[in-house]
């Protein structure tokens, strides 16, 4: 028999006991099942009270005993909810007596604050949860989606053990404490971030990834002597970048089976890439040094929240994660540590301004002592000019290159600057600034596209509110073209005119961007815009140091093709610059005591630790990989 925790007997104690037949956790989150009809629609704000006294999220749900049976019960929500809510599947999870409903349009399906699902609980005894099919068919979704339903008996008893991990001991006298952070990668560099908190109760990685522009420091220091994976009690991602979420199916394949947290549309996008990631070492013939099935763990393993939902992680450690305006899903994550002994906002990638696509990131925490921010534009130079100027040279270059009839390569990251690129794009057209072109979308940034419009509430207001109130979702544009085959990449650069080409990687290691630079490299009508960061090492870095020869094998003979075409750098980033970054350390409420510097080459992380130190006169820190800091 499995042990009651002690959380769950002092929830019981509230409660009419006869009510109840059983009570678990979902991770952070106290279910409780009734099998009482009356009680289950109206608890007389029961819980409510004991929610307020408990701090703690309780649900109330119908014992699976009660619930209607499933095929009168899919009849009667298509009665309840309208035909134009566009209903794509409607699936029930018998154990936890939740219906999950996909429906094209979410809001339809809720009704005016919730009408329809109260009516659906009332009626069938199920707990409805709606959720939005993308606009843009996106297999990942479908994928993911599929492997929560299959596992869900898995999945129940995970997220129970979870919960017992994180209740046991509730009531335990607290001992010592102390709070200390190993930098075990992406310190004073950027790729491999990977951040190891440490308090008397918790084990916690923040961050796990991999650097794909460098084989020699590919990876984050897991052998560091104070890191076991056997303890390791949880895992946070902020968002879904290689550097970042990289390394997390390694952890499962060696055995990690603990919840990992990020946003949905982090888990959705980081997936897609991991199995990219997979895919493409496949293709050069190397170990890929996990398999899917380790992402497939993963997936079954992660704990999604939305920015602002607040959750405990362990006994001592609660998180909140906030919008970094980075890309989709990016999140600055908030350790409220020990019951507010000390708070540490990690910001992750972050950019401090509002972007075509995204809020600017945010600044207001309920508390915080220590912040941990990147710098990967925090050298003394990195200014870059504001969005209309990048907006403008992007314009001129498309004018120029189309008189020519040549045609526009934009190698970009698949998640972030291209789908900021194609608003961009889509903007000028809608404006008449520049003549309608096709615009191919290749690759990764397709499937990534798919994802953005599943989400759009972590899309900026203007974005939303085109989606929500007109219908008119950018992304659906007709300029926008898919290229999904060889065949169709051959076309694209054989038989089409002037054309703008979005696709992956972005700096040029691996992906059709390198395909489309080879063809198109020769010719000097044709530009190359480069978008993002490019890493040491990589082509991409090599290209923008003036390196003119594009050097490959093919079979056992080396190919030398001369790059004429004209290379541009559009000065727009998914960071923050250096003035963002200050105004970010200045902006930021309360104001912190300790300011910890990471994620930018050794002179910028430097610069910008000892810049904020004379202009806050805050304690900063630069830390090397490996350092350790105890912050409390
Ligand atoms: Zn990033
Ligand atoms: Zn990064």
């Amino acid at each position: 028999m499995v042990k009651t925790a002690d959380i769950l007997k002092e929830i019981l104690k509230e409660v009419p006991a006869d009510k109840i037949s059983d009570a678990c956790f979902e991770g952070a989150n106290i279910v409780l099942y009734t099998k009482d009809e009356g009680f289950f629609l109206d608890n007389k704000g029961i819980i409510k009270e004991t929610v307020d006294k408990f701090k703690k999220r309780i649900e109330l749900r119908p014992d699976p005993s009660i619930c209607m049976k499933q095929e009168k019960a899919e009849k009667e929500i298509r009665t309840i909810i309208a035909e134009e809510a566009g209903i794509a599947q409607i699936i029930f999870d018998a154990q936890r007596s939740q219906v999950v409903i996909e429906a094209e349009k979410p809001g339809l399906a809720i009704g005016k604050q919730g009408e329809l699902l109260r009516e659906i609980r009332a009626k069938t005894l199920w707990v409805p949860v709606i959720r939005r099919t993308p606009a843009i068919r996106s297999k990942i979704i479908e994928g993911i989606r599929s492997v929560l339903y299959q596992e869900s008996d898995y999945r129940r008893k995970f997220l129970d053990r979870t919960g017992h991990r994180i209740y046991d001991g509730w009531i335990r006298e607290k001992k010592h404490e102390w709070v200390r952070i190993s930098f075990l990668g992406g310190a004073r560099e950027v790729g491999r971030s990977c951040l190891f908190l440490q308090t008397p109760e918790s084990r916690i990685i923040i961050d796990c990834g991999v650097n794909v522009a460098s084989e020699e420091d590919a990876y984050p220091f897991l052998e560091a002597p104070e890191f076991n994976i056997k303890e390791l009690d949880a895992v946070i991602i902020s968002h879904a970048h290689m550097d970042h979420i990289g390394f997390v199916p390694y952890l499962f394949k060696f055995g990690y089976r603990g919840p990992v947290y990020m946003t949905p549309p982090t888990r959705d996008v980081g997936s897609l890439l991991l199995l990219d990631y997979i895919k493409i070492a496949k293709s050069e013939n190397k170990d890929p040094i996990f398999e899917t099935e380790d992402v497939k763990e993963m997936v079954k393993h992660t704990i999604t929240l939305d920015y602002e939902e607040v959750t405990d992680i362990t006994p001592d450690v609660r998180i909140t994660l906030y919008n970094a305006g980075h890309i989709i899903g990016s999140a600055e994550v908030h350790m409220h540590i020990a019951n507010g002994l000390h708070n540490i906002v990690y910001t992750g990638d972050m950019k401090y301004g509002r972007t075509g696509l995204l809020e600017a990131a945010n600044t207001q925490f309920p508390r915080v002592e220590t912040l941990i921010m990147e710098s990967t534009y925090g050298g003394k130079d990195n200014i870059l000019p504001p969005q209309h100027e990048a907006d403008a040279m992007l314009k001129n270059i498309i004018i120029e290159t189309v008189k020519r009839g040549g045609k526009i390569l934009m190698p970009t990251l698949g998640s972030g600057r291209a789908q900021e690129v194609m608003i961009m794009l889509e903007q000028m057209m809608k404006n008449k600034e520049i003549e309608p072109i096709p615009v191919y979308i290749d690759g990764l940034v397709w499937d990534i596209t798919a994802i953005n419009t599943a989400y759009p509430e972590y899309l900026n207001s203007n974005v939303r509110k085109q989606i929500f109130h007109r219908d008119e979702n950018p992304f659906l544009a007709p300029c926008f073209k898919h290229v999904g085959s060889q065949k169709e990449r051959t076309q694209v650069i054989e038989e089409t005119g002037a054309c703008v080409i979005v696709a992956t990687s972005g700096m040029l290691v691996g992906g059709p961007s390198v395909e489309y630079l080879k063809r198109l490299a020769e010719h000097e009508r044709n530009s190359l815009i480069f978008t993002c960061y490019q890493g040491e090492g990589s082509l991409g870095r090599r290209i923008l140091n003036g390196e003119r020869e594009i050097i490959f094998k093919e079979g056992q003979k080396q190919n030398v093709i001369p790059i004429k075409m004209e290379v541009h750098r559009l000065e727009i980033t998914a960071h923050s610059d250096r003035r963002q970054l200050v105004n970010f350390a200045f902006k930021c409420n309360p104001r912190p005591k300790k300011i910890i510097v990471n994620h930018g080459e050794a002179s910028r992380c430097l610069d910008l630790s000892s810049s904020l130190h004379k202009l806050n006169r805050v304690e900063t820190v630069a830390p090397r990989n490996l350092d350790v800091l105890r912050v409390k």
